[in-house]
């Protein structure tokens, strides 16, 4: 399929006016119809919530765009807690999902209220001992180890995964939980990263209402709400098929037919903690190049980095490039398309056929609203940019200011030689 920016070199030109590149751009639009749509794909199943993976784009406003299409918020720290506390998420509203983790984490979420997500069996004792006991809810995060496959596909390694109880550990922890007097329960599990198929929620879906009628039998415990958790991907190339959530949906549904409803288990709500799949196409990062260079091979130089956008620099993970104003010339030129940092894998792409560009042009990469911006870190001194919403009515916030070198040594204010 053709990849389209949602932003024009006009609406660019403008923008530069106010705001320098590089920046991070959302589609308001976008994520709002995106977010309906999922909402309409699930609304078979009475208490569907989707509960937005936070650590992917970690910005209030985006948090509250989804908050007013109904989203909850899944947290994985202290920061996250907080910055949902703040926007007015409360109880059912938050899950927690972390590892690892420290007490006063598991404290700060008690006191929200929020529905606690357990990573390991140990926890249940260390919430006891540390964190002032067990809440009335408690969801536990299943691994069942092996690899993951659909069909004959291995999708993911969950026996090298360092989430989640084994098997044997959720019946006993349930059990464990249920003589604590806990009231409420989940059961959740993630099998598979940004999974371009519409196979990965039902075959999930499978493996969880099993397990949950399974945990009914053994321990009498009825879980509440499962949670897929997020793994939907999006197609970062243009050969991928996107995936379609009323499929999905549709997969999920058939399942909990079959196996939730005859176990007297049809009240299950459904929950997800899609990241990617919510924000992931409805951000790109707007550049320009400012540099071009040709050695051994053709370099283009963008004034963006790795520190703006770690994707292809930590995983070569592809992210598509547009060169705007030039969508329709041949893609004739091979080239590096670089940032500045003293790595030599700060390259957002790697011998990619491209219009001949010149210094000055817009460079939109595309698909970064999503473990974009948020990933972003202050190698070799650079600064993370602004952010920006392209809203619906076509106007332009800034929705986080790009940072100075203030900023940057801002933890440096206890010493002397900065004086
Ligand atoms: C990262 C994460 C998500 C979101 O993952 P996506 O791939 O962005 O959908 C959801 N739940 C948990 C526990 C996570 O760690």
């Amino acid at each position: 399929m053709e990849k389209k920016t949602f932003v024009t070199l006009e609406k660019l030109k403008e923008i530069d006016k106010t705001y320098p590149t590089p920046y991070h751009l959302y589609d308001e639009k976008g994520i709002r119809e995106n977010a309906l749509r999922l909402r309409d794909a699930f609304s078979w199943n009475k208490g569907f919530k989707e509960y937005f993976a936070v650590k992917a784009t970690p910005n209030p406003f985006i948090l509250n765009i989804l908050k007013e299409c109904g989203c909850g918020v899944d947290c994985s720290s202290m920061t996250e807690l907080m910055m949902s506390d703040k926007l007015g998420f409360h109880g059912d509203d938050i899950m927690f999902s972390s590892n690892d983790t420290p007490a006063e984490e598991f404290v700060y979420a008690k006191k929200l209220d929020a529905q606690i997500n357990l990573d390991d069996i140990s926890h249940i004792d260390f919430i006891e001992k540390q964190a002032g006991g067990i809440p009335e809810k408690i969801c536990c995060r299943y691994n069942p180890g092996g690899t993951f496959k659909i069909s004959t596909t291995i999708m993911d390694n969950p026996g090298e995964a360092k989430y989640g109880f084994t098997h044997d550990q959720l019946i006993e922890g349930y059990k464990r939980l249920k003589d604590m007097g806990v009231k409420k329960f989940g059961l959740h599990s993630f099998l598979a990263s940004n999974t371009v198929s519409n196979e990965y929620y039902p075959t999930l879906a499978k493996i969880l209402f099993e397990t949950a009628v399974e945990v009914k039998e053994k321990t009498g415990v009825e879980i509440s709400f499962i949670n897929l958790s997020g793994g939907v991907g999006i197609p970062y190339t243009p050969d991928q098929e996107p995936n379609d959530i009323y499929i999905i949906a549709e997969g999920v549904k058939k399942a909990f037919e079959e196996i939730l409803i005859p176990a007297g288990l049809g009240d299950v709500a459904i929950y997800t903690e899609l990241g990617r799949y919510m924000l992931g196409p409805y951000g790109c990062l707007v550049t320009k190049a400012i540099h071009q260079k040709h050695t051994h091979k053709d370099y283009v130089g963008l004034d963006a980095c790795a520190v703006n956008l770690m994707r292809p620099a930590m995983y070569g993970a592809y992210h598509h490039i547009t060169v705007m104003g030039k969508e329709d010339m041949p893609h004739d030129h091979k080239y590096d398309i670089t940032g500045s940092l003293c790595e030599n894998n700060d390259k957002f792409a790697i011998d990619r056929m491209l219009p001949e560009i010149d210094t000055g042009d817009f460079i939109v990469i595309h698909d970064t609203g999503a473990h974009g911006f948020a990933m972003g870190y202050n190698y070799n001194g650079k600064l993370k940019s602004a952010e920006l919403l392209l809203k619906e009515n076509g106007e332009v916030q800034m929705i986080r200011r790009a940072e100075t070198p203030a900023d940057y040594f801002a933890t440096f204010d206890f010493c002397d030689i900065l004086k």
